[in-house]
């Protein structure tokens, strides 16, 4: 019988215990508060030691892995921060497919806007559907996946896949601190140490109707306008900084990026997200500056836009600075790849439709590793309102077929029948 064959039958008939797995993996990892704010705001969380403390749900997945016989590696920066790899199959044919999920979750906000729950880290099963910060970001996919590796081992056996499929249980997804270090993805990458050839990353909802294959670059850009300061009764003395950046505002309004639209990116975005200037009413102000965040499509770099943004100050006042404060490039996969197709073919059967390729405007763990060479995509269960928000919930029956698919496209894309 063909190894899929086996899953199904062996899915069909051991559907609640799986459900069962899920929901009681996902409910225990939510109760760990692994909440993952700056630096400057862990004052406000006063349970924390550190930030993020994945290590409570690490603990978790290392103790489903080990009971299960699944071998994993655990690697930190920092102690406290663990980011765990499960690897199963033979590694005979260097195909290895990656299932990153990330341990951390945002706060949980204003306790009083949760209506359905009472308590955001106590989660609850209400109507087939599960409560709970961290449910769907990330702890119930990430419980999906670990499941997998759980049923293909009993299914099919953990030697049957020819190549290798990758579990991650990552660190430091949702925050960043202001000296950039991560803890996650980005350190795995920087040491080396994630050796897959493709992955998922299922962090973006959309029902699992949407696969995620590119991702504008961008980042931001301060602009600061330069004046002379005076006392406010003698503005003819003085140069006024907010006036200038005013000047430019306008111009910044339609702003004439220089590039090709993109087939799933479209164009480019451009976002006065932030402004400051001046000291007091009666102060001629001395500086003004504001914060731009950009949305680039490929082509395009932030060096480029700072370049052009130059040239537009220029028409306005000759000592405009333009600094790039944050960037990051945008990446498009090839619409080809047999990941892409793996996921399409199995999932109709399942889900009773075909997730379709798009592009999105913001950035997930998928860039990362498509930056760095390993073509990856972003996919997986839940409604993509219910990110970051009060009532995050996901539903359970998602879920467990989304736990199924990881199995059939492991089989699909690592298999050798
Ligand atoms: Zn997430």
């Amino acid at each position: 019988m063909k190894a899929a064959q086996k899953l199904r039958e062996w899915f069909d008939s051991h559907q609640s215990q799986v459900r069962d797995d899920i929901v009681r993996l996902t409910m225990e990892m939510v109760r760990q508060r692994t909440v993952n704010v700056t630096p400057d705001k862990l004052i406000e969380h006063p349970y924390l030691a550190i930030r993020g403390e994945e290590w409570r749900v690490a603990a978790i997945v290392s103790r489903e892995l080990e009971a299960w016989g699944i071998p994993f590696t655990r690697h930190e920066r920092q102690q406290g921060r663990p980011n765990l790899l499960g690897r199963m199959g033979r590694n005979e044919n260097g195909k290895r497919l990656l299932v990153a999920a990330h341990m951390d979750v945002v706060p949980a906000g204003d306790p009083s806007e949760w209506k359905k729950i009472k308590n955001p880290f106590e989660p609850e099963v209400q109507q087939g559907m599960l409560y709970g910060r961290g449910v769907l970001d990330n702890k119930g996919p990430l419980a999906s996946a670990l499941v997998a590796v759980k049923m293909l081992r009993e299914a099919i056996g953990s030697e049957a896949l020819a190549g290798q499929l990758q579990i991650a249980a990552l660190s430091d997804e949702e925050a960043t601190g202001e000296d950039g270090v991560d803890y996650g993805v980005g350190y795995l990458l920087e040491e080396g140490l994630i050796d897959a050839t493709c992955a998922i990353v299922p962090d973006i909802g959309e029902f699992m109707r949407s696969i995620d294959i590119a991702e504008k670059g961008g980042g931001v850009m301060r602009v600061t306008a330069r004046g002379v300061q005076a006392h406010g009764s003698t503005p003819e003395r003085g140069v006024n900084a907010i006036h200038k950046m005013a000047n430019l505002l306008q111009r910044f309004e339609a702003f004439p990026f220089v590039y090709e639209p993109h087939p799933l990116l479209g164009h480019p975005t451009i976002n006065v997200g932030l402004i400051h200037g001046g000291a007091a009413p009666n102060i001629v102000a001395g500086s003004c500056s504001i914060l731009v965040d950009l949305r680039l499509v490929p082509g395009q770099t932030m060096e480029s836009v700072q370049g052009q943004m130059l040239e537009i100050t220029r028409q306005v006042a000759s000592d405009f600075e333009v600094e790039i404060v944050d960037s990051r490039a945008p990446h498009a996969m090839s619409p080809s790849h047999p990941l892409i197709d793996a996921i399409q073919r199995n999932a109709e059967p399942v889900l009773g439709f075909r997730p379709e390729p798009v592009g999105l405007g913001g950035a997930t763990f998928a860039k990362w590793l498509n930056l760095a060479g390993i073509p990856s995509v972003g996919w997986g269960p839940g409604d993509d309102n219910a990110f970051h928000v009060a009532d995050e919930y996901v539903s359970i029956e998602e879920l467990v077929q989304f736990s199924l698919l990881i199995g059939l496209v492991a089989l699909d894309l690592l298999g050798d029948d």
